[in-house]
């Protein structure tokens, strides 16, 4: 069946459906009403009260106006039904609404009832334009109420119509089910057919809600399966070297280490040593918060890997954060007698070719740097693990061009971001996932706090005696791109300022314009205790361990988003020291922002924040642009319907390891729609 055969579906109308992106038959039963409207919840107009919350009405409209001056105008509409008139108002957007309703339209009002003047209004409500009363009458109980853009008014389709186009299709079309039947069992769902039935004519609204769990499942479910396909096909072919840990893993951990570990660093390594046991290469990303001492994990892989015979390799977003990893290995493991080097970018050539020829030949047991790690020129002689730190600062494209600097180097990431769980199995189901959650022990959790300009000084004496302590203060300023300068010269007074506040302390500047040996010298001095003041734009945010720090200050803290104020934050309350963050927003403060710096305060759970977050600011912004291409989900919420997505995961992953090219009987329906799905997804799942 083709769309032109549906009934009164002319090229206009086609052109309108096209526009919203429904190609086909198939697309139009797929495209579902976004509410319904309660037909028993319609209320006679009479019978509204001031504290209705969300309440129907449907009426004519029997005035339309434009009302007030400049600023202040507003779009008031009259909506009579035969028990009495209600306002709906719009202050905002009113030419949208007026272009979609004219004197006499049957419409529904949807929203809460509020009394303004004499009269009992609703503000911004929902309004559907409805065909006739007849239309109202029409439905039992429910009316579907489908998303409409503007084409469709415009091509006079209305609600109705589409409900009786996707009543025509599923009458006279073949749906076959694809879902394998124990999984439909299992989860209780219903058939295809039945199924997309109850979207487009649903007796009541649970019903509704209860069905499209189905088409949820549905997407995550295919998604899943592609993923599991690629990883399954990933360990198949990659032959990874064979490691074990060795003299120099062992004598690391009971001799030189100065600490226990904790649990979690435990059980990551635990996983670590399985992984690179096999000759299956490791595809592995360990979650843990700020301080939960990834690093020390990553040294252990990378003896196992030098343990066997093969180099090993680090690589971290940036410089500062490049060398203070090459300072703590070469701390850490100097009486192993390992050579280390550290390659960066802007390095001298005679240096740099030294370091080339140190890691081709072999000679180099551990290289650590940033990208300049992945460039070209670099030939290892013998690659057998590599770990990318920061990995959300790196896009997927960095990772494979790791993999590539040896055969199958075992992988590594690790990522201070907490990403929640649910959205860690979407972006990274081709990885395995070991999540750090305790932090090392002796650490005081950081009190934070929202401070006013007015208790500037309060705080400064404070400050005062801190360092008279023996400790160290961050003092952090926003640096929004778009207003670059601008922030620099924040930060740059601010720093000016302290200087003459507090003569005697010793304080730097750090920022993103100065040359990389000015950054590194002003940081060492800090880290050294030369400085005990740091004013810093989010330079300071990655990666950089000052245990002695433990004041951080915020200006402008309300520009910060919440994953970024976090990491901030976990600069400090590495030592033993108690621990305090002081968040200064301005003056104006957006709702989000209250809330932001609401859950600072609450919590120092980076999972917790993480969650927060993602919901604030959805998937793609929570990621940032590196990781663009994040699936799309038409009906499903990786953070509201996760397990479900969990579920699908493990639902699909246990076909495609029995049956990965889906040839069983059982799966003869659904691999023609796996394998149109995944066809048309090629470019995401970066397959040829
Ligand atoms: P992150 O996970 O943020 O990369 P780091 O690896 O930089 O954290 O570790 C933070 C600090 O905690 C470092 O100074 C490190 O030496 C220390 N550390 C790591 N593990 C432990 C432990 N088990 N006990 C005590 N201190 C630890
Ligand atoms: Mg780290």
């Amino acid at each position: 069946m083709k769309l032109t055969d549906l009934p009164k579906l002319n090229t206009k109308r086609e052109q309108a459906l096209n526009k919203s992106g429904i190609h086909t038959v198939n697309d139009l039963l797929y495209y579902f009403p976004r509410r319904y409207i309660d037909k028993s919840n319609i209320k006679p107009i009479q019978l509204l009260s001031q504290s209705d919350d969300a309440v129907s009405v449907v009426g004519k409209v029997d005035a339309i106006q434009v009302q007030g001056y400049k600023q202040k105008r507003r779009l008031e509409i009259r909506v009579t039904d035969g028990s009495g008139s209600v306002k709906a108002v719009w202050f905002r957007g009113w030419k949208y609404v007026v272009s979609q309703i004219k004197e006499g339209d049957l419409v529904s009002l949807f929203g809460k009832t509020k009394r303004y003047g004499q009269w009992l209004s609703m503000a911004h409500p929902d309004l559907e334009v409805l065909e006739s009363k007849n239309e109202v009458e029409k439905y039992n109980t429910l009316i579907p109420i489908y998303p409409s853009g503007k084409h469709f008014s415009k091509a006079y389709i209305t609600h109705k119509l589409i409900a009786s186009w996707a009543d025509r299709a599923l009458d006279q079309m073949e749906i076959s089910e694809f879902l394998p039947d124990q999984l439909l069992s299992e989860h209780g769902f219903k058939k295809i057919k039945e199924a997309l039935r109850t979207m487009h004519q649903s007796q009541s609204e649970r019903e509704a809600r209860e069905t499209l769990e189905r088409f949820k499942y549905e997407e995550f479910f295919l998604f899943e399966l592609a993923m599991a396909r690629i990883k399954y096909k990933q360990r198949a072919k990659s032959d990874g070297p064979e490691l074990k840990p060795g003299s120099l893993t062992k004598s690391f951990f009971n001799d030189l280490l100065p600490f226990e570990l904790t649990e979690g660093q435990k059980s990551a390594l635990g996983e670590i040593r399985d992984d690179v046991a096999t000759a299956t290469q490791m595809n592995r990303l360990i979650q843990g918060d700020v301080g939960a001492g990834k690093t020390v994990v990553a040294i252990g892989a990378m003896l196992m890997a030098v343990d066997s015979g093969y180099q090993a390799t680090m690589m971290a977003p940036t410089e500062i954060l490049a060398e203070q990893h090459f300072h703590t290995l070469q701390n850490f493991l100097k009486p192993l007698g390992l050579n280390i080097r550290l390659l960066v970018g802007g390095q001298k050539k005679s240096l740099r070719e030294d370091i080339l020829t140190d890691i081709s030949g072999g000679n180099c047991n551990i290289a650590v740097g940033t990208h300049a790690i992945i460039q070209e020129q670099v030939n290892f002689h013998k690659l057998g693990l590599a770990v990318i730190d920061e990995q959300h600062r790196f896009g997927v494209k960095q990772r494979t061009e790791m993999l590539q600097k040896g055969s199958n180097p075992h992988l590594l990431v690790m990522s201070a971001t907490p990403i929640p769980r649910s959205l860690a199995m979407t972006v990274y189901s081709d990885l395995d996932i070991s999540v750090i959650k305790d932090l090392p022990g002796g650490r005081k959790p950081i009190k934070t706090a929202v401070r006013t300009d007015r208790e500037r000084e309060q705080i400064h004496r404070f400050l005062e005696s801190t360092i008279a302590e023996g400790g160290r203060v961050y003092v952090v300023y926003p640096l929004i791109e778009e207003s670059e300068a601008l922030d620099l010269k924040d930060a740059t007074m601010g720093f000016e300022k302290l200087k003459r506040r507090f003569p005697d302390i010793p304080i730097g500047l750090l920022h993103g314009r100065m040359k990389a040996e000015e950054k590194e010298s002003v940081m060492s001095a800090f880290a050294e205790g030369r400085l005990s003041m740091l004013v810093a734009t989010t330079v300071v945010e990655v990666g950089v361990d000052v245990p002695e720090a433990n004041v951080m200050i915020i200006e402008h803290a309300e520009r910060f988003g919440l994953s970024q104020l976090h990491q901030l934050r976990g600069r400090i309350g590495r030592g033993t020291r108690q621990s305090y963050c002081i968040l200064m927003p301005d003056r104006k403060l957006s709702e989000s922002g209250r809330f932001r710096l609401k859950k600072m305060v609450e919590t120092t759970d980076g999972f917790e924040i993480a969650e927060a977050d993602l919901k604030l600011r959805g998937p793609g912004d929570f990621l940032g642009t590196k990781q663009s291409g994040l699936p799309e989900f038409k009906y499903g919420d990786i953070v509201d319907d996760r397990l479900l997505l969990e579920q699908a995961k493990s639902d699909a992953w246990n076909i495609i390891k029995h049956d990965p090219e889906l040839e069983q009987d059982k799966h003869s329906q659904l691999k023609p729609v796996f394998f149109d799905y995944f066809k048309k997804r090629a470019e995401y799942f970066d397959v040829g």
